[in-house]
């Protein structure tokens, strides 16, 4: 014993009732760890004291620094009910995030949790490598098919999450020329502002500094188009409608500067989320479709937010009506509560592929298929459909893109507010609206602390408060994250 905790031995696997394979455990695995000690017993738990000691510490988090999490630690949250979450001291807020975009059934979705449960009592996992899968897989592979055959997509590869989705879509893009005859076709383009995961190759057509810089170099062969984004751009244009123009000629002449038969593919979200929320004018992606078929690129939507019913629709694709050879999948996919993805696959890539021997996947994962993902998958696919949720994401959307240019009008801290397309609304902070000058990280924090403490989880990330709560929100908790956010710029 030493202070208030217990040292306990964990086993690699074993019940936590076995009292005697706990003891005997303890001299074979050598393995320790600290509990509390009025937690020894069944069902341990840890107490908050030991938790809040440890927060930041031992963990690197994603997306911020360790000096970080250790000055200022991350808010422990131990429940979520419905669309709200409740931390370790018992306050309860709606959850604003939705997770991370992913938790769209909320936290309460009984058949998912059931779904899982009940496949990890028949199989926990097998492998679809090749000679084998798992029925689960199989289901899921028809469920998605039937999701998705209006944006003509029919076959999927499975994955463990977004960066894993929009790595297969590059990768085998590539291997789409070269089973066609033009190997030359290995560049890819993307948006600047746009966030494709942080794997090395979406990391290279990620439009964002702060996801590239420290871990240059990276991927030879990126080249990235201005973004639609009407508040900043180089262009210095803020009709919708001309700036989609001037983007798709800009992606023209990068195309015409690279030379067509050098580029696999073009990769883009249909609305830009994690770079502040940037839905650009319905002219855009059809126009973007348009200049990828002249030109033989393959068109891939990152789809990792908007796919499965957060913009209103149940794709992007779908939303701006443009048909892409790829689309990545993941986050609500499974509601957030199982890691998986999905790549999903158009004609092109079934004809290039399928009745072709030589065309060998070299890819894949350990988790591609994992059983219990796709089972959980399967369930939110259904619980997604029967809720029809696109109807709700695109009334509730409205509620709080209207509420959000309503406090524009109260708060100059305000500069811009973007959404109108389903759950998915930022609002960009600035320090002075006539220069545009950006918002301090200072206070950022104040807005984000006291919304947290008027009842609201919202995300600041850079500039931007991104509010992507849960598809079933109500309009009641609508209301509580703009009051919280009223309250959170009210102390600014
Ligand atoms: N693409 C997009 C559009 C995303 O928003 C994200 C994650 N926010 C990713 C890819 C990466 O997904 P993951 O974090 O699951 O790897």
């Amino acid at each position: 014993m030493d202070g208030n905790w217990a040292i306990e031995a964990v086993p690699s696997c074993r019940t936590r009732h076995d009292d005697d394979s706990t003891l005997s455990a303890l001299s074979e695995t050598g393995h320790l760890r600290r509990l509390p000690l009025a937690s020894i017993g069944p069902h341990v738990m840890k107490d908050s004291n030991f938790l809040k000691e440890n927060n930041g510490r031992l963990m690197w988090h994603p997306m911020t620094s360790p000096q970080d999490s250790h000055d200022s630690p991350p808010k422990i949250i131990t429940g979520g009910s419905g669309v709200r979450v409740t931390d370790i001291d018992g306050h309860t807020v709606v959850d604003g995030v939705g997770g991370l975009w992913n938790v769209n059934l909320g936290y309460s979705c009984q058949p998912v949790k059931d779904a899982i449960s009940a496949q990890l009592d028949a199989l926990p996992y097998y492998s679809t490598f090749r000679g084998t899968t798992n029925d689960a897989a199989i289901e899921l592979s028809y469920e998605l098919s039937e999701f998705f055959a209006p944006d003509g997509l029919s076959r999927a590869f499975f994955t463990s999450g977004g960066s894993d989705s929009v790595e297969t879509a590059l990768r085998l893009a590539r291997q789409y020329h070269k089973l066609r005859g033009e190997a030359g076709r290995v560049k890819f383009l993307s948006l600047k502002k746009g966030y494709h995961g942080t794997h090395m190759g979406g990391a290279s057509v990620n439009g964002n500094a702060n996801f590239r810089t420290a871990y240059e170099p990276l991927l030879p062969g990126c080249f990235h188009i201005p973004a639609p984004y009407t508040y900043r751009n180089p262009f210095n244009e803020t009709d919708p409608a001309r700036l989609a123009q001037l983007c798709a000629a800009a992606l023209e002449d990068e195309i015409a500067f690279q030379g067509a038969t050098t580029i696999a593919a073009m990769i883009m979200e249909p609305i830009l989320g994690a770079g502040g929320v940037i839905p650009p004018h319905k002219s855009f992606a059809p126009m973007v479709q348009d200049i990828c078929n002249r030109n033989g690129i393959l068109l891939i939507t990152d789809e990792v937010i908007t796919a499965y019913g957060r913009t209103g629709a149940w794709s992007g694709a779908r939303l701006w009506g443009i048909k892409p050879d790829m689309m990545a999948t993941a986050k609500a996919i499974t509601n957030g509560y199982f890691p998986f993805g999905a790549a999903m696959l158009g004609e092109r890539m079934i004809e290039a592929f399928e009745g072709n021997p030589a065309a060998k996947i070299g890819h894949g994962y350990t988790y591609s298929g994992h059983p219990v993902g796709a089972a959980a998958a399967v369930a939110c696919l259904a619980e997604t459909k029967r809720l029809n949720v696109i109807e709700n994401a695109a009334a509730r959307g409205t509620q709080l893109f209207e509420g959000c240019k309503a406090l524009m009008e109260k708060y100059d801290i305000i500069g811009d507010v973007r959404g109108g397309h389903g759950l998915m609304t930022a609002i960009e902070m600035v320090s002075d609206r006539a220069t545009k000058a950006p918002i301090d990280a200072a206070t950022g924090a104040i807005v984000q602390e006291v919304a947290y403490q008027n009842g609201a989880m919202i995300r600041v990330s850079g500039p931007n408060i991104i509010l992507s709560p849960p598809l079933v929100l109500s309009e009641a908790d609508a209301d509580v994250l703009l009051g919280a956010l009223d309250a959170g710029f009210a102390a600014t």
